[in-house]
């Protein structure tokens, strides 16, 4: 059995605690130990998947097609830990679970309750993320959504309370992440909502070990520091401060720096060798001094939520950082090529042009026209997903002379249906998890730049889609020179997976999402190869 590490949070929403765990799961792999991550989200959404992204943030992806809370991004991309459907549980999972073993009669004579029912089924969750034995681990980090405090998530706090109990005499460790807001009129950064968010989660029971105190750009002083420690009851090495650093990625060394491993292997009572962080520190380093900046235009709906495309945003900083540059990564609004503004007007500076993912009608026509024009003036160009279908619409019409052609999600009568749904989606009522999803199998054409990029015969990308290339236009389409470098192998016919465009001199898009296997160290190859040509472009414009 492996130790537990619960990560709760205070003060406020959105205060940290993803980065907080994925920071420690990090630290404990740089001291030779195997992590298990587990985000418990407590809203009644079976999975994030039906939620507004540009409300909650982007869902997030697995390989075995799980739509999950953007946190699990933040674990892929610090941490080894395998995500998988396991990885993520929600109220509405939990529930869903325990009204079906009601309805099949597994508490027959019972009346259900939240204790002990539900918690139980919490329990359970925790202990299968570890259950199998290739899901071997030495420490799984459990952060628990929302904030100390909230009706939402008491049964899951009463879950760990009870969890650590049952583990006893191993111990766990509790780690609440909190705010320490700074009053300008006093000058100082205040403690006191922490001590009330500490004292609430006392009363459940739960006293934390280690109190990870956000500062904003002000350090945590010497002060604050024993008061906390006093107030709370936790030792003064276990108040670790969290000030705001740049890139993310600096966030683990400042939380090491501080300690914070070792104290959480004292409480675990583990012994681990001393960490080796210097790969990383190089990555951070080289992140801190880039050598030159692109100009990136994401063309899209307009996106007030920073979060809602959080893994492409960090796609880039990685392929930004294996080519010493930063990506300057700026939305542009495409309905404003709906209504007489010229695409060339806003993107001829730019050094190169992404169309990334997105549902719905609105904004599609303006983003056929920037891939008409960044085609024309030859810029280089990333789609992902509605993005490739966006560059078949616009080579079909202006290539091929479709001229309305048009994918079925937007024009369900159009006479050139180039992308439409499969069969096996045709029938699909429920909107919940009946996508493509997760990763499936593609075999790169040698010889294009796709192949070029992986230097593979063969990669596993994660999908979220339902309309697909449809195949009955390839033949055209490859004439017209749009090569067709990635596909699906499947018994009845290929599925379209990366398309790209002889000629130019970067012009690819996936029907996959890459950003959802990109991490720091290994920045993903489509990205890494899209930014080195958007540096040429800029050379090329003498910038
Ligand atoms: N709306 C498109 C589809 O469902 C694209 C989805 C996406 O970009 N993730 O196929």
């Amino acid at each position: 059995m492996p130790s537990y590490v619960f990560i709760t949070g205070g003060v406020v929403s959105s205060v940290g605690k993803g980065i907080a765990a994925a920071s420690l799961g990090l630290l404990l792999e740089a001291r030779g130990l195997r992590v298990a991550m587990l985000k418990m989200d407590p809203y009644i959404n079976v999975d994030p998947g039906t939620m507004n992204p540009y409300e909650h943030g982007e869902v997030f992806v697995t390989d075995d097609g799980a739509e999950t809370d953007l946190d699990l991004g933040h674990y892929q991309r610090f941490t080894h830990a395998k995500l998988s459907r396991k990885s993520n549980v929600t109220t509405g999972s939990v529930y869903n679970a325990v009204i079906q073993k009601e309805r099949r009669g597994e508490y027959l004579g019972k009346t259900v309750q939240v204790i002990p029912h539900i918690t139980d089924e919490i329990k359970t969750r925790i202990r299968m993320l570890t259950a199998e034995p290739e899901d071997d681990a030495d420490v799984a980090i459990v952060e628990i959504g929302g904030t100390v405090g909230d009706i939402e998530s008491q049964p899951f706090l009463e879950a760990i309370r009870q969890f650590n109990l049952e583990v006893k005499p191993t111990p766990c460790c509790f780690i609440h992440v909190t705010l320490l807001p700074y009053i300008e009129a006093a000058g100082e950064l205040k403690t006191k909502p922490t001590q009330h968010s500490v004292r609430a989660l006392r009363d459940i029971g739960i006293q934390p070990d280690v109190i990870c105190c956000r500062t904003g750009h002000r350090s945590l002083g010497p002060d604050q520091r024993r008061k906390i420690a006093m107030f709370c009851n936790v030792t003064e090495n276990a108040i670790i401060g969290a000030q705001d650093i740049s890139p993310i990625y600096a966030i683990p060394l400042n939380l090491h720096a501080q300690g914070m491993d070792q104290t959480v292997l004292d409480v675990l009572r583990l012994d681990a060798p001393p960490a080796d962080l210097n790969e990383w520190r190089e990555l951070v380093e080289r992140m801190q001094r880039p050598r030159e900046e692109v100009r990136v235009a994401a063309v899209g709906k307009y996106v007030a939520h920073d979060d809602a495309y959080k893994s492409i945003n960090e796609a880039f900083s990685h392929a930004g950082v294996a080519n010493d540059c930063t990506v300057r990564l700026e939305w542009i609004d495409s309905e404003q090529f709906e209504n007489g503004v010229s695409p060339e007007e806003v993107l001829k500076d730019f050094d190169g042009i992404l169309i990334g993912p997105g549902f719905g009608k609105r904004g599609v026509e303006g983003k056929v026209r920037a891939v008409q024009y960044l085609r024309e003036s030859r810029k280089p160009f990333l789609g992902i997903c509605l993005g490739m279908q966006i560059a078949c619409i616009e080579i079909a019409r202006n290539l091929l002379g479709l001229n309305e052609a048009n994918s079925t999600e937007f024009e369900p009568e159009t006479p050139h249906p180039v992308i439409s749904l499969l069969t096996e989606q045709k029938g699909v009522k429920d909107m919940g998890g009946t996508m493509r999803l997760g990763a499936y199998r593609c075999v790169l054409k040698p010889g294009t730049k796709a192949y070029e990029a992986y230097g593979l015969d063969m990669i596993s990308e994660r999908h979220r889609h339902r309309y697909e290339f449809n195949n009955a236009y390839r033949a055209r389409f490859e004439k017209a020179g749009l090569m067709f470098s990635g596909v699906h192998p499947r018994k009845d016919h290929e599925l379209v997976e990366i398309a790209e465009l002889e000629g130019h001199p970067w012009f690819c898009a996936s029907q996959f999402h890459p950003e959802f296997k990109s991490t720091p160290l290994k920045a993903q190859p489509l990205f890494r190869e899209f930014v080195k040509a958007a540096l040429a472009e800029k050379k090329s414009r003498g910038k």
